[in-house]
């Protein structure tokens, strides 16, 4: 047989947030090779993932058939790390024969029991189609508001925070903006391991001459181009943060224009900050005093100074007031709505944008209206012909807890998976096995399928047409390269197919459909069209016409708030989430490496990617790893309040001494079983970034 020649698809990469637009090289059905495309946010470059993660697609273990849990097979946490047991308590069923049973399950929760039994998980790994239709059926199908996504677990607080200062949970600007800007403050965040193209943009612009200020307990690549770096003491966001505005008010460097014409709450601010004097913060961040006033004015005095954060920011359980005091310091500054300067929380998850505009979160309907806000509720009742709860439902890891304690029944699960990804993990596991009926779609079987009653075999993002909106605003459409294996299933239907089994008359046919109704219920995709979109691949939001380009810098005279105003809001200081003591003396912090997304599902099952990072590894300061008596290569224990796991010991002169760094990606070491499962209060986010930690030799 003769072999097709090679055709090339445009899309976008699936993983991270950067969303580089990408070029699927396919012969046969097959994705030969990946090529970087000349995106906005990429310009062509493309990191190891993006150029080598997609074999997965072809992996032996992509699930090809519906599953169904074998009457009597017991539900045991302990399966997720055993897939070839978990395998043998299904059995393969027909499409007709598994929906049936999936919706029947819910149907039976929902009308025996109440809505509120019911609780959803839709995924930023998936298209801005399917996150909108995922919460419309929960909302409009289950009855309840209790739907939400790994933004929670993500940046939760940094939305929070962002929502009650400036009205607005996006960024103010991109991350090319680091082009224009003069300074460039990065805080708990590692760009050149989580948004890699990105980190190549901001090493252009530190090369040409901008100033780099880097503020993270650990270091990173990028500090070699730094001016200043603050390697803070872990969880001291806030006494960093404020200690710099109590430099700046103290030496009246504040912009008092921008502050008189367009912020609220400076006397309260400046009352609040006088207790933040760095000659008292220093003992508590680590930072010398002299270093937080030379930064703090470098930040003042700069004329376009952009401002990125990262996980290590938003994942505390005092996440919010971290982001609150960041917030304050770009506002105090007015460093915002000018070129080269704004706040950018660089977003994870290629969509997570994107999902939680399209309201895939349970406070919010799309485009963040309030459950609660009668008007919106209103609109959105009259678009989708039904009666919505005013009442907002439980976030991903209260969901869990009300799972543990039986008052939510029933689950359907898209494409995310809790088993590996929420804190305390024994606790996940234990409550996700105790459910009544849990459905879960996706590529493979999963930790979080293994524990399904219904398992439904998904398409992966190549093989599927769709938009997803990356951490700059940009809409992006993604086209389907090839077609998914057996008889896996478009998501978008099997979604539509479960609503009607539901008693939903939905019709829609194909994502350009849902992304027409979007647009009536999202008015912040005004003039961003489905054939636009064809044309010209990407679009940002706001756009104010048909024809214009989308606004990459917002609020350059007014924030989206009642009053145009947006609102300082001081934060103090609050005990650290869990302090080292005699028995468990490091820091533990966990977080993503270069080579592998998320809880692994995807990379690890990549050929190249998973070669290169194998294996689970616990990074500790050479200096550490000496005094242990511990060689590298060797194995190690970490034990934390809730369990103890082994990995590979790597010395990582970047992180200091009594820190130690797990990613979170290995099924065999889920670092999750270690993690605190306390919530912020308000973005309601866990402190994966720090809790108390053993180590010793295996
Ligand atoms: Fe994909 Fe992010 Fe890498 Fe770009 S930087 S290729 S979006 S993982």
């Amino acid at each position: 047989r003769v072999a097709e020649p090679a055709r090339e698809v445009a899309s976008v990469c699936p993983y991270c947030g950067v969303g580089c637009q990408v070029g699927f090289r396919v012969r046969d059905n097959r994705i030969e090779e990946v090529v970087g495309r000349d995106g906005p946010s990429n310009q062509g470059r493309l990191c190891v993932k993006g150029r080598f993660g997609f074999d997965y697609l072809t992996h032996p273990d992509r699930l090809t058939k519906p599953l169904i849990r074998i009457e009597g097979a017991t539900k045991d946490p302990a399966d997720c790390l055993e897939p070839a047991r978990a395998r043998e308590k299904f059995r393969e069923a027909t499409w007709e024969e598994a929906m049936d049973r999936a919706a029947a399950g819910l149907r039976s929760i929902r009308d025996g029991i109440g809505p509120n039994a019911l609780a959803g998980f839709g995924s930023a790994k998936g298209s801005n189609e399917e996150a909108y239709l995922f919460q419309k059926l929960v909302r409009t199908g289950f009855g309840t508001n209790n739907v939400d996504h790994c933004t929670r677990l993500c940046h939760a607080a940094s939305v929070a925070a962002l929502l009650e200062g400036i009205g607005s949970g996006a960024v103010t600007a991109p991350f090319m903006a680091v082009h224009e800007a003069d300074l460039i403050f990065i805080i708990g965040a590692r760009p050149t391991e989580n948004h890699p193209v990105a980190a190549t943009f901001i090493k252009d612009a530190a090369l040409r001459g901008a100033t780099l200020v880097i503020a993270d307990p650990r270091g990173s690549s990028l500090d070699r181009f730094a001016t200043e770096v603050l390697r803070f003491t872990p969880g001291e966001d806030v006494a960093l943060l404020n200690a710099m505005l109590h430099v700046i008010l103290a030496e009246n460097l504040q912009d008092d224009a921008f502050l008189a014409a367009r912020v609220d709450g400076l006397a309260a601010l400046r009352a609040h900050a006088e207790a933040y004097a760095p000659e008292v913060m220093e003992a508590r961040c680590g930072i010398p005093a002299e270093q937080i006033r030379r930064v703090a004015r470098l930040f003042a005095r700069s004329p376009a100074a952009l401002t990125l954060w990262g996980m290590g920011v938003s994942q505390s359980i005092h996440g919010t007031d971290n982001a609150r005091a960041l917030i304050a310091l770009t506002l105090v500054c007015g460093q915002l709505g000018r070129p080269g300067t704004g706040l950018h929380p660089l977003r994870g998850q290629n969509n997570v944008q994107g999902a939680s505009d399209a309201g895939l979160i349970p406070m919010m309907l799309p485009d963040y209206h309030r459950t609660g806000d009668d008007a919106a509720r209103a609109a959105m009742e009259a678009l989708w012909g039904a009666v919505l709860d005013p009442a907002p439902g439980l976030t991903v890891v209260e969901i869990l807890n009300a799972a543990e304690r039986g008052a939510i029944r029933g689950m359907y699960i898209m494409g995310e998976n809790p088993a590996m990804s929420d804190p305390d993990l024994a606790h996940a596991r234990a409550a996700l096995a105790r459910l009544d009926h849990l459905v879960v779609q996706d590529l493979f079987l999963t930790e979080t399928a293994a524990l399904a009653d219904v398992v439904l075999p998904a398409s992966a993002w190549p093989e599927k047409d769709g938009t997803v909106t990356n951490t700059n605003r940009q809409v992006q459409i993604g086209r389907a390269a090839v077609t998914s294996p057996g008889e896996a299933r478009q998501d978008l239907a099997i979604i539509v197919d479960m609503a009607r089994r539901l008693g939903l008359g939905w019709t829609y046919a194909h994502p350009r459909e849902v992304f027409a109704e979007m647009t009536q219920a999202m008015p912040s995709l005004a003039n961003i069209t489905w054939v636009r979109l064809e044309r010209e691949n990407s679009v940002t939001y706001p756009c104010p016409a048909p024809e214009a380009p989308g606004e990459e810098i917002v609020f350059h005279d007014r924030f989206p708030t009642p009053d145009g105003r947006a609102l300082l809001v001081p934060a103090g200081l609050s005990q650290p989430e869990e302090l080292p003591d005699a028995a468990f003396p490091f820091v533990l912090t966990t977080g993503r490496q270069l080579e592998h997304w998320h809880t692994g599902a995807m990379t690890r099952r990549a050929s190249v990617l998973d070669a290169l990072e194998p294996a689970a590894t616990v990074s500790l300061a050479p200096g550490e790893l000496r005094r242990l008596g511990i060689a590298a290569g060797a194995r190690l224990r970490v034990t934390t309040r809730r369990a103890s796991i082994e990995g590979v010991a790597r010395a990582d002169p970047a992180l200091p001494e009594g820190v130690v760094f797990m990613p979170f990606a290995f099924r065999e070491a889920a670092a999750n079983l270690l993690t605190d499962p306390r919530l912020d209060p308000y973005g309601k986010i866990p402190g994966f970034k720090l809790c108390a930690a053993r180590v010793e030799p295996v």
